[in-house]
């Protein structure tokens, strides 16, 4: 009784590790004691493939298009590491359509097919940063999620992305709940990383809210398909996403980011040496 549900929004440029920190969070959560749903929300379909264990999970719009519209909620819904609920939207081949459809029908379904269960704490939306649609907005403009984070790292492609993720959210959040909680830094050994993702943090009137390091414990623990919280509790990048979980868990700094415009992004670049060595020839 009285327990909410947060529903949350993970963002962030393609390959900047949003599966791997959204599993390795849930992980973290669901070792805490709480009860945790993954929607993947990328046409690439493989958010909830560390928690799975490598089962093959067939996409919602896979599983609509063979088996129409009577289906069982088994049957797009699988459980993974400690009972996480597992699902994967879907999307049409690249250039053909709507690659945001799948999350729109996804929702609906899951809704239409009570996933939403009451003992649930978390849901999670793992969602493409590079906004091709609509359709990609869907978990915030729906008001579904109304938490949102970007993970981003020092690299001025990450920063762009998730620069123009916040303008995006900025919109919905004028109309609608959905607040940022945060950026979560998922280091590329990038020179002065935190500093420079704390400082584009606060521009942004947000927080980093954690720093997660680079090891390669995570691709150890992904040839196993295996969350880094389940192949190797007792690593040090373990500790790493409990600690993200614990932040997040107590997190109650929310806010409407503030984008910035690219020379303050360029300006802040520069400022924490990410080029040094080009500093002069960016300003002649
Ligand atoms: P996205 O979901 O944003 O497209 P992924 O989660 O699939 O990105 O991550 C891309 C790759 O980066 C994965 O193969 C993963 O092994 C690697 N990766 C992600 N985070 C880390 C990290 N903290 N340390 C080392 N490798 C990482
Ligand atoms: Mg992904």
């Amino acid at each position: 009784m009285g327990k909410q549900l947060r529903q949350i929004a993970i963002y962030g440029k393609g390959g900047i590790g949003k599966s791997t920190t959204t599993q390795n969070l849930t992980a973290g959560l669901v070792e805490r004691g709480n009860h945790v749903m993954v929607v993947g929300c990328d046409p690439k379909a493989d958010s909830t493939r560390l928690l799975l264990g490598g089962l093959h999970q067939k996409t919602v719009l896979d599983t609509l298009r063979d088996q129409g519209d009577d289906i069982e909620l088994e049957s797009i819904l699988k459980e993974g590491f400690m009972g996480t609920k597992c699902v994967e939207s879907g999307g049409p081949e690249p250039g053909v359509g709507c690659a945001g459809r799948g999350i729109i029908t996804s929702i609906g379904l899951l809704e239409r097919l009570g996933a939403y269960t009451e003992d649930l704490d978390y849901v999670f939306y793992d969602v493409l940063g590079d906004v091709v649609c609509g359709g990609f907005a869907m978990p915030i403009r729906e008001g579904k999620a109304k938490e949102i984070y970007i993970v981003a790292s020092g690299e001025m492609m990450a920063l762009y992305a998730a620069n123009n993720i916040s303008k995006g959210i900025a919109r919905y959040a004028r109309q609608g709940g959905v607040r940022l909680g945060g950026i979560i830094c998922n280091s590329r050994n990038v020179d002065r990383e935190a500093e420079l993702v704390r400082a584009f943090a606060e521009e942004l009137g947000t927080q980093m809210i954690h720093f997660v390091p680079r090891d390669n414990d995570v691709q150890r623990a992904e040839i196993r398909k295996k969350t880094v919280i389940q192949h190797f509790p007792d690593s040090k990048q373990a500790d790493e996403y409990r600690e993200l979980a614990k932040k997040i868990e107590e997190n109650d700094k929310f806010v409407i980011p503030k984008p910035m415009t690219q020379e303050r992004l360029e300006e802040i670049l520069l400022e924490y040496g990410l080029m040094d060595d080009l500093k002069d020839d960016y300003r002649i």
